[in-house]
């Protein structure tokens, strides 16, 4: 399927029907799967002859999804997990052994620091965090057991943008792997492969489901260290479920219409929010006065859903404009139809200390807005109204 054009592989990539000829995606909720005879299951098992075995590792519904999303990336194999979190747990978990390294964005998800901090760490795997926007910081921080380098871009919640491209040269001069945690852009917008990057990591959570409505992720790369994810994913069992893959390969169809659609009104939403007096600075990646302006544009298709600014008057202000909602959904998730809105500093970036907090830019007037599909009207209402209390 991969000469489709990408509205085509998001609608149609993946699918197999059985003998009843559905038109949509069956879901296939069984655990197990019956052979033949005893030379089948042999094949099967040993993995001589593909086919599904048992759901912790083969389900149809699920490789549905894993071939969709692998041609929307434009990569070569796909592996879906339980999460986001489980996606890159099974990265990390297949790829490296006590003693290596991590090299890592400091802007990325809360999480994902204390996984490498505190889970594979304890396994004696070293992280180190650098600049998400600095390149020589990457290079430097390079070592001779460096196996992968950890991005994410745009970041959260500061949308600052790594240089894919920059840095996937790095990491090939080095020999160490490039992985892109695509989770805000999605394939919609953002296509780390063709910019040099080794694997893809998504949290179908957010905008690939897109609804709010079940939890999944996903790991995309080459074949060969694909295998070592499935190896994993296949005896330790962070397995997604049949009906969610259901649900995200039903929310793939939409994804780019949803993507389009909600980044237009973010950035109408932005420009608006840098006219209100209220409102000191604004951080998005469409806007012309973000200092990465350029870049964004030439690795994303769009500036994305997310927008973050900082109001005048500290935390008190942030809280009232927070207060002041009647639209928007107060809590921290993103990537959904309804809007939501977060002060970081007390919420996702509550358990680091004030002077961590200070260093990364989250500053006690700061609040994100995730964009959903409301109208564009009601959001401006909904955040005017704390704004001008
Ligand atoms: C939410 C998120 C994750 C974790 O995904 P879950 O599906 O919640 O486990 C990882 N990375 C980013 C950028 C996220 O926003």
């Amino acid at each position: 399927m991969s000469d489709f054009e990408f509205d085509t592989l998001a609608v149609r990539a993946g699918q197999v029907r059985s003998q009843f000829g559905e038109h949509g995606e069956a879901m296939y909720l069984t655990s197990s799967f019956v052979f033949e005879n005893a030379a089948q299951a042999a094949a099967r098992f040993s993995g001589e002859v593909p086919g599904m075995v048992y759901a912790r590792f083969t389900n149809p519904t699920v490789n549905m999804l894993q071939e969709r999303l692998a041609a929307l990336e434009g990569g070569q194999r796909c592996v879906a997990t339980a999460s986001g979190m489980s996606a890159i747990l099974a990265t990390v978990m297949a790829l490296l052994q006590a003693g290596d390294h991590i090299v890592s964005s400091r802007s990325i998800f809360g999480a994902t620091q204390q996984l490498f901090a505190n889970i594979i760490g304890k396994f004696a795997v070293t992280t180190t965090l650098v600049e998400a926007t600095n390149l020589d910081a990457y290079r430097a921080a390079l070592t001779p057991r460096t196996r992968l380098i950890f991005i994410e871009t745009p970041s959260n919640p500061l949308t600052e943008i790594v240089d894919i491209a920059g840095l996937a040269q790095i990491a090939r001069e080095a020999g160490v792997l490039l992985v892109v945690d695509n989770c805000f852009c999605t394939p919609a917008l953002q296509k780390p492969f063709e910019l040099g990057a080794d694997i893809v990591i998504h949290s179908a959570t957010k905008y690939l489901d897109g609804q709010g409505r079940v939890l999944g992720g996903a790991v995309i790369g080459s074949n060969e260290t694909m295998e070592e994810v499935f190896k994993y994913l296949r005896t330790a069992g962070p397995t997604l479920s049949p009906f969610n893959a259901w649900v995200i390969l039903k929310g793939l169809e939409t994804l780019r219409i949803r993507m389009e659609a909600q980044s237009a009104a973010t950035l109408e939403l932005a420009r608006w929010l840098e006219a209100q007096p209220q409102v000191s600075r604004v951080f998005y990646p469409g806007l012309e006065s973000h200092p990465q302006h350029a870049l964004a544009m030439r690795q994303q298709r769009l500036g994305g859903a997310i927008v973050s600014f900082e109001v005048c008057g500290g935390r008190e202000a942030a809280w009232r404009v927070v207060d002041g909602t009647r639209v928007i959904s107060i809590t921290a998730n993103l990537g959904d139809t309804k809007s939501t809105i977060t002060h970081p500093a007390t919420t996702t970036h509550g358990r680091i200390t004030p002077e961590a907090r200070a260093a990364s830019g989250i500053t006690e007037g700061l609040l994100r807005v995730a964009v959903g599909l409301e109208s564009i009207e009601d959001i401006k209402a909904d955040l005017a109204r704390g704004l001008a209390r």
